[in-house]
């Protein structure tokens, strides 16, 4: 027997502290360790080769083995590995980033903060929510307004605006001055014949109310991701921004799109503002800005709020925000050729070709299969809701086992998801072929017909 003391396995549950896992399950189970990357493919220490279909998480664009974003960063680093942008320096990097962002990004957003998490990025959109009242004199002003179910990270104020359970409970959030409305997913949320077009102007007098409620002085801000993703990948329903913004611009609230897993290309268009007609006051970026071969975020604002922050820094003497990494050059530099690859390759019209490869072959192949409730998604990202009772969408209980059988099955045949509750999330690299969406159709049907003998046998008296 081979001494396994020494190994990366128990090294890995003796010193490490994961993140989103399981703790005590870890101990007993140990990791998954993955050693490379190639294309869609990831490669764990064994040598077995798995399809990335979650795209690591949700962001690796161009596959795991794209040399140039190596070769960019390894030109950065040589020519200038750091340097901040406080007090007035810059780099070049980071400028000529920016001024990519602001072409790509909607008309009326003109500046660009460069932060290094979705998380912190987020967070930091808040802080120039509240500046931007304070500047204007209007002290109040300071509820955001999310949803339950939404995901925008897990810092303080990001976790408080996250509408997840697992991410509040037992770390005292959300903070105060921080809502959440019914999450917009027709399926589980909608009345018995409730249309899209009706459920979604349900939702749009829900959020007036709200406002009308606290008073539209203390509220600032609705955050929102186009199409939500990590809480279940739930598409809006028919109408449902167009909605939403109204009520927002009639009370001069702000409007934040977080656009991390949405934003270049994911759905199929540049952004998902762009998909569902939303003129934000903040983007938030991040994730596919580097295929995350680096750690960058982005926030894209309006001139409008620019021009506020802008004469209070003035007034007050600076902008007293920003991060030791903000805009780093080997970060932007990263960005910048991710970018360019993403342009030449035609990667987001790409991505809106092969889209019904997914999509209609996941409802093709599985929707009437006894353990599918919903199967949903747009452009790239897909969700497969699984229930105990179809008819009657009842959900399993305990929720998410089945989802974490099939998980692990997937895994048995070679594929990567991720299980929300019983949810599976669908969302591989950008680069996907046809015939690489067909293998992820069969695998997950693998595991699919195998989790569907397991629920019959614990279903057997
Ligand atoms: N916003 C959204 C929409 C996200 O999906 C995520 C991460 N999955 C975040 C924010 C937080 O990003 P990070 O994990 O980089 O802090």
């Amino acid at each position: 027997m081979t001494d396994q003391s020494n190994s990366l396995h128990v090294r890995d549950v003796a010193n490490l502290l994961h993140p989103n896992t399981n703790a005590r399950r870890h101990e007993a189970q140990g990791p998954m360790i993955i050693t490379r990357g190639e294309g869609i493919h990831v490669y764990d220490d064994q040598g077995k080769a798995y399809i990335e279909g979650l795209a690591g998480l949700w962001s690796v664009a161009l596959g795991f083995g794209e040399k140039r974003l190596a070769e960019a960063a390894a030109r950065q680093m040589q020519a200038l590995p750091y340097y901040h942008t406080f007090s007035h320096k810059s780099n070049a990097p980071a400028i000529e980033l920016a001024e990519r962002l602001v072409e790509m990004t909607p008309e009326g957003l003109t500046k660009v903060f460069f932060t290094n998490s979705g998380s912190e990025a987020n967070d930091t959109v808040v802080k120039m929510i509240w500046y931007y009242n304070n500047a204007l004199g209007r002290p109040a002003k300071k509820k955001i307004i999310s949803r339950a179910r939404a995901y925008h990270g897990i810092t303080i104020i990001a976790g408080s605006m996250t509408g997840l359970p697992m991410n509040q409970r037992d770390f005292d959030l959300p903070l105060p001055g921080f809502l959440h409305l019914t999450c917009p997913h027709h399926y589980r949320n909608a009345l018995p014949g409730e249309s899209e077009e009706d459920f979604a102007t349900r939702l749009a007098d829900e959020l007036e109310a709200m406002i009308l409620r606290e008073g539209p002085e203390t509220v600032a801000a609705f955050i929102g991701e186009p199409v939500m993703a990590a809480g279940g990948v739930m598409p809006p329903p028919e109408t449902y921004w167009t909605k939403i913004q109204a009520v927002c611009r009639r009370h001069d609230v702000l409007m934040v799109a977080d656009e991390v897993i949405n934003g270049f290309g994911r759905l199929g268009t540049p952004f998902g503002c762009d998909r569902y007609g939303i003129s934000p006051d903040f983007m938030v970026l991040s994730k596919q800005l580097t295929s995350s071969y680096m750690p960058l975020s982005a926030i894209v604002l309006s001139d409008q709020v620019y021009q506020v922050i802008a004469d209070n820094s003035d007034r007050i003497g600076a902008f007293g925000h920003g991060f030791t990494a903000t805009g780093h050059p080997v970060a932007t530099a990263v960005a910048l050729e991710n970018l360019r690859i993403i342009e030449e390759r035609g990667l987001i019209a790409h991505a809106a070709a092969i889209a019904p490869a997914l999509q209609d072959g996941l409802r093709s192949r599985f929707a009437d299969h006894p353990l599918v409730g919903e199967v949903r998604g747009v452009g790239l990202i897909a969700g497969v809701e699984l229930v105990a009772d179809k008819a009657r969408k009842t959900k399993f209980d305990p929720p998410g086992q089945v989802a974490a059988y099939l998980h692990a099955r997937a895994q048995e045949h070679g594929l990567i998801l991720r299980a929300i509750e019983d949810t599976l999330a669908f969302c591989p690299p950008l680069i996907i072929t046809e015939a690489e969406i067909g293998m992820i159709l069969d695998r997950f049907g693998a595991a699919l017909d195998d989790s569907y003998a397991w629920v019959k046998t614990r279903a057997a008296p």
